[in-house]
């Protein structure tokens, strides 16, 4: 019998009933539990909030696999030596989509000028089309790439940009310029690596078309703070809505809570829904008793 250790407190209510069921329909015959002895376990279901931070006694497990898309808590602890799998969902990625495209069509729109007019303003200025309006996508991984195609689909030029050279993408230095300075919407879809953090600087920032928007639900440290406050104070930045900080939740006394060109969202873009996310762990529990490759693996190299 194959033992999956559930090493997520907060989280087992939700997949107590999922996962066993999730596990049946992959014909995995399997037990789950939320206390083992190390040396029994085969599978580890992990999130960063678990209180698991030594993998060295767990010498029979086959693999961690993370209930959440973004590792950068996880793939840095030398204890880990075990395969790790990332979080790939798809009620994950229609969360993300819903998101973006939600946020990118009020900022298109200008829906915020009519839903708060106190002054009872008649302006019949109407916004451009969809169609006029450049859209870049930072990150076009599972996430970056889904919701590049719901904007297309309703008419968005979009740009995307992304470390390895792929069809219909920018990449390197020179693309993310050629990216930043096409934008009036940005979104950021990366994860956080050395390689990432601070991306949008002001250097960076400076690039991007006057007034320009940036929509940011991948993580807080894709952007350097400080910068960003000056563009948006100077006008450089016309608008940022953030979903994502990098202290959680975001402090009472953070400037982006009073800033008037800010919005804040509290790390809602996407969540891991135990109905469709129990799928993906059965899936690859499922491949590793098989001796079949596992899906969405971290790259511990490249952070992601
Ligand atoms: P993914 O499939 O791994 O895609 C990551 C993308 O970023 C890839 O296109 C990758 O390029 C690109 N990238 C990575 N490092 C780069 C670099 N140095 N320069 C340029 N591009 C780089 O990840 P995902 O599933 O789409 O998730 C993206 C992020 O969203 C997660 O890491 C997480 O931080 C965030 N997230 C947020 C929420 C939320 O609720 N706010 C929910 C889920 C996830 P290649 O394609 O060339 O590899």
């Amino acid at each position: 019998m194959t033992t999956i250790l559930f090493a997520a407190p907060a989280l087992w209510a939700e997949y107590q009933t999922e996962l066993p069921k999730a596990l049946g329909e992959a014909g995995v015959a399997a037990e789950v539990v939320t206390d083992a002895l190390p040396e029994t376990v085969d599978y580890i279901v992990y999130a960063p909030s678990s209180p698991l931070q030594d993998f060295t006694p767990y010498n029979r497990t086959k693999a961690v696999l993370s209930l959440w898309a973004g590792v950068e808590r996880i793939v840095g602890n030398a204890t880990l030596t075990q395969p790790l799998c990332r979080m790939v969902d798809p009620g994950l990625t229609e969360g993300m989509v819903e998101w973006v495209v939600g946020h990118t069509l009020r900022h298109h729109l200008g829906m915020d000028r009519h839903i708060v007019n106190p002054g009872h303003v008649w302006d019949p200025t109407c916004p451009p089309l969809a169609r006029e309006r450049p859209v870049t996508v930072l990150g076009m991984g599972a996430l970056g790439a889904a919701c590049a195609s719901a904007l297309r689909a309703l008419n968005f030029p979009v740009t995307g940009w992304s470390r390895t050279e792929k069809p219909g993408c920018l990449h390197g230095e020179a693309g993310l310029t050629e990216a930043l300075q096409g934008a009036q919407i940005v979104v950021l879809l990366l994860p956080k690596t050395p390689e990432t953090e601070n991306l949008l600087n002001a250097e960076r920032l400076a690039l991007m078309p006057e007034g320009a928007v940036i929509l940011n639900p991948g993580r807080g440290a894709l952007i350097d703070d400080a910068a960003l406050l000056a563009a948006l104070d100077a006008g450089q930045i016309g608008q940022a809505t953030l979903d994502v900080f990098r202290v959680e939740p975001l402090p009472a006394e953070h400037p982006y809570w009073i800033h008037p060109r800010v919005t804040v969202t509290p790390h809602i873009a996407a969540d891991t829904r135990a109905s469709t996310a129990a799928r993906v762990i059965a899936e690859n529990i499922r491949r590793g008793e098989a001796g079949e490759p596992f899906l969405h693996l971290v790259d511990r190299t490249r952070g992601y």
